[in-house]
């Protein structure tokens, strides 16, 4: 199916993880793909090869995204190549877990920066674009975490919850311009973010999982690539593809 021949994409933090898959899944469905890396640069290469091999146009990207003016920059590096951006897929982000009594500052802002600073800056620039085009897909990656808290996690959790309130007040003030905004929540999912994690704590997770396993990148993907391709109707919402772990 070519459903999105024709769109554009960007997908932050997609040299590996979810979000490689999210840029797999929209070119698989014909969209010419951007996609954003902070340092693994043959990682992002190898994305855009395989991305290219599907027969759609892609672009590796550099930017470190807890700087919001890298964040602006992305944007309008990808409107001058392409002259359009229909689809923006906001899914870097990183964890710097700590109990409270241990969390230093910088911990706090390297993750808000990063992972919801990176959010704003963004879609503030994106938006006067898709306002043009009269047409825009957000899509911003959250977790579980921001829902129900985690243990350890206060600054991430923090990040992730502020991403769903934005996205729900960003959707009221775009949705007559037929942009929707919309929040993905995945719960434990198998990337390297996961992996750093210690084995016997992952045995404790995949145990408040009422599915009973971890979650799979592409599971994750296609959530996205749903609201993107065929969510037309769908704005403000977040979208739970966690395994039952937060309900
Ligand atoms: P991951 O495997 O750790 O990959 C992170 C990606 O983000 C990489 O492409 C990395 O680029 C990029 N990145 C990191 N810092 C960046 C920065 N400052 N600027 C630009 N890009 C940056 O992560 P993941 O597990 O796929 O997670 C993807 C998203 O899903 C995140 O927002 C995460 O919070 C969310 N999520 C994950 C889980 C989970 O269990 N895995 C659960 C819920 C939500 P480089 O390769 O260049 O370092």
């Amino acid at each position: 199916m070519q459903d999105l021949k024709g769109k554009t994409a960007i997908v932050t933090g997609a040299s590996r993880g979810i979000g490689r898959e999210i840029a797999t899944q929209l070119a698989r469905r014909g969209a010419d793909v951007a996609i954003n890396y902070v340092s693994r640069e043959s990682d992002a290469n190898a994305v855009v090869k395989e991305l290219e091999d599907l027969g759609v146009r892609s672009l590796a990207l550099q930017a470190d995204l807890s700087q919001m003016s890298a964040g602006r920059e992305l944007i309008h590096k990808v409107q001058n190549e392409w002259g359009q951006i229909d689809i923006l897929v906001n899914n870097a982000g990183i964890t710097r877990d700590k109990a409270m009594k241990n969390l230093t500052d910088a911990d706090w802002t390297e993750v808000l920066d990063t992972n919801l600073g990176s959010v704003y800056a963004t879609c503030s620039e994106v938006l006067p674009i898709m306002m043009e085009q009269k047409f825009g897909r957000i899509i911003n990656i959250t977790s579980f975490v921001g829902q129900a808290g985690n243990f350890g996690q206060a600054n991430y959790a923090a990040s992730k919850g502020g991403i769903i309130a934005f996205t729900k007040t960003l959707a009221l003030e775009v949705a007559r311009h037929n942009i929707t905004v919309n929040a993905i929540a995945p719960g434990f999912t198998e990337t390297e973010m996961l992996a750093q994690v210690p084995e016997n704590i992952r045995q404790k997770i995949i145990a408040r999982v009422p599915m009973g396993r971890f979650g799979r990148p592409e599971e994750i993907a296609r959530a996205v690539v749903f609201i993107a391709a065929e969510g037309d109707y769908i704005t403000g919402q977040q979208i739970n593809v966690n395994g039952g772990v937060y309900m």
